[in-house]
């Protein structure tokens, strides 16, 4: 009889996973590691390699309670070669497997590492397509075919279509509108606080894999004097019926608000377990579909939030298999910056920056438009080195894996990609952030001013960009009103806001900003 192995990569923490599905559980073997080469590849948040372990360890504890065998290389294992080139080549002299399988893996880099090995040594891999996705990497190539712009506007209404949701018999959308984006994203009208999150029991493999963190990793980003993560399915589970209960009905209102002091407001914090394979894309929308059936939730919450999972986060992936690996070494607008020490301390006056850093630092989480509008609107302006502002993005979320990271840094954020993901730069000044947020309450800068002495830095930065970029810009139709704002100032006004866009980029560069 045939014996397989199963190689599970760290994100395919799922029963549903193709792989798992193809198992013959009386003959194969599942494979699962923990490499230095994964953990180390940038320095990881602190909380995201211990989410990593205790999912991991979870789920090996899973198989085998389910009568699975499972050749498990934990990290300190005297024999671990620490990288998935060794590791499976070992795992070949030791079982002699007819075949490896292994489900797509979501990033390129593994998918060229296991390529080559196919190739120098012959390892018998064979791929299947990892399904747990709606959109096969195929379907989005054949979407994309001969279009000019690939706007996710149209995917989405594809992908509704197809896969039926939240529309009518006729493939209409429900309640007439695809998208309800008019009732969403307000202003706050008053402070907001984050509902009570739930917490869940530390089990003994939680509390292992933080000691293991705390031994082998304590010079990575972040810190573990807290970790509330689910770590297995179950748990999962009950983050996804408490987000859709009691958070889901204002996600909409409340998506692009900003807090000083509240990581999570109204959203979901179902990345990391959705990205993990604890929870499945179709299952999280069925779920969300079921509550605004049942009259739970408002339409506008509903289509909103699954348009960031149906819509955004399939075509997200479509576009990183698609350009990958030219994709990686995007960098239209030349920016060339050292990233600013800030970064990695959350040390700076700017009080929306140093808030959404510590944010950062103590719950490996910051919600989207902290992640575009803050940190990624900062380094777009000052023009900070794209791939140092991936690493980072990659390094500092639990939910972060180069798939969905890069296109969303590189292309939403940093608009390194040309225009493929966005069809124009975020860039906004103070006014934005003011609009949307309480954090200019309280900086040591005046978000109303451009160019006097306590003028917020995003002020300056912003016009200093738009005029760097000009040739670029202008000729975009959504660009044409910023042009025509800075055009009417005088020269010397001009002069003065560029002077001290250049007064703060030098300050940058001291890190004393
Ligand atoms: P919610 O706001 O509750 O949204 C619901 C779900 O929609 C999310 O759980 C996620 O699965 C999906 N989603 C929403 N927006 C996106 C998007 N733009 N791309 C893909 N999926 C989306 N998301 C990641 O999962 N991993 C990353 O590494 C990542 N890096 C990002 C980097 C930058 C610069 C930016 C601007 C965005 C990034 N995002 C990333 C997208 C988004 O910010 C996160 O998915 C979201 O903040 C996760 O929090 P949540 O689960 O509370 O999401
Ligand atoms: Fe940020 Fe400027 Fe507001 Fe300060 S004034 S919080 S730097 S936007």
């Amino acid at each position: 009889m045939k014996k397989n192995l199963i190689y599970l990569f760290l994100d395919q923490l799922s029963f549903e996973v193709s792989s798992l599905k193809r198992m013959n559980k009386s003959t194969d073997i599942v494979m699962m590691c923990e490499l230095d080469e994964q953990m180390c590849q940038v320095p990881h948040h602190q909380q995201k390699i211990a989410y990593w372990l205790s999912t991991m360890r979870h789920f090996a504890e899973k198989l085998r309670m389910a009568g699975i065998q499972v050749h498990y290389v934990a990290l300190e294992d005297a024999d671990n070669t620490h990288t998935i080139t060794g590791e499976l080549l070992r795992a070949k002299a030791l079982f002699s497997p007819d075949a490896i399988i292994i489900a797509d893996s979501s990033e390129w880099h593994w998918q060229e590492k296991i390529n080559q090995l196919i190739k120098n040594h012959s390892l018998p891999v064979e791929w299947l397509s990892d399904d747990r996705f709606f959109c096969e990497k195929s379907e989005f190539f054949s979407w994309a075919k001969g279009k000019k712009k690939l706007l996710m506007e149209y995917f989405y209404r594809e992908m509704r279509k197809k896969h039926r949701i939240l529309v009518d018999e006729k493939g209409k959308p429900v309640g007439g509108e695809w998208n309800y984006d008019k009732q969403n994203r307000q202003p706050p009208k008053s402070t907001i606080s984050s509902p009570p999150r739930l917490s869940h029991k530390k089990s003994t493999i939680i509390k292992e894999s933080i000691a293991l963190v705390k031994k082998r990793y304590n010079h990575h980003f972040g810190h573990l004097n807290r970790f509330y993560y689910a770590v297995t399915s179950e748990q999962a589970m009950l983050e996804l019926n408490h987000f859709i209960e009691k958070l889901l009905p204002h996600f909409g209102e409340y998506q692009d608000i900003m807090q000083y002091n509240e990581a999570y407001l109204y959203h979901s914090l179902l990345s990391s377990y959705i990205n993990s394979g604890l929870l499945l894309p179709r299952q999280v929308c069925a779920a969300a579909v079921k509550a605004f059936q049942q009259g739970k939730i408002p339409l506008n919450s509903a289509e909103g939030f699954i348009r960031q999972i149906l819509g955004w986060r399939e075509y997200i992936r479509g576009i990183y298999w698609m350009y990958m690996p030219q994709y990686a070494a995007s960098n239209t607008l030349h920016a060339t910056r050292a990233l600013p020490a800030f970064y990695w301390s959350g040390k700076t006056q700017m009080r929306c920056l140093s808030n959404v850093v510590q944010q950062t630092m103590d719950h490996a989480y910051s919600h989207h438009i902290q992640r575009l509008m803050v940190t990624g609107n900062f380094a777009l302006l000052s023009g900070i080195n794209v791939n140092a502002v991936h690493e980072w993005y990659l390094a500092v979320y639990a939910d972060a894996y180069e798939w969905v990271e890069m296109p969303n840094t590189i292309g939403m954020a940093l608009f390194a990609d040309g225009g493929i993901v966005a069809s124009k730069p975020y860039a906004a000044s103070g006014a934005y952030i003011q609009r949307m947020s309480n954090f200019c309450k309280g900086c040591a800068f005046n978000v109303k001013e451009a160019i006097g002495e306590k003028a917020c830095p995003f002020n300056s930065l912003y016009w200093s960009f738009l005029n760097r970029h000009r040739s670029l810009f202008q000729v975009n139709p959504r660009m044409t009103y910023m042009y025509a704002t800075w055009d009417k100032f005088s020269t010397e006004k001009q002069t003065a806001i560029l002077n001290k866009a250049q007064y703060y980029l030098q300050l940058l560069e001291k890190n004393k900003l």
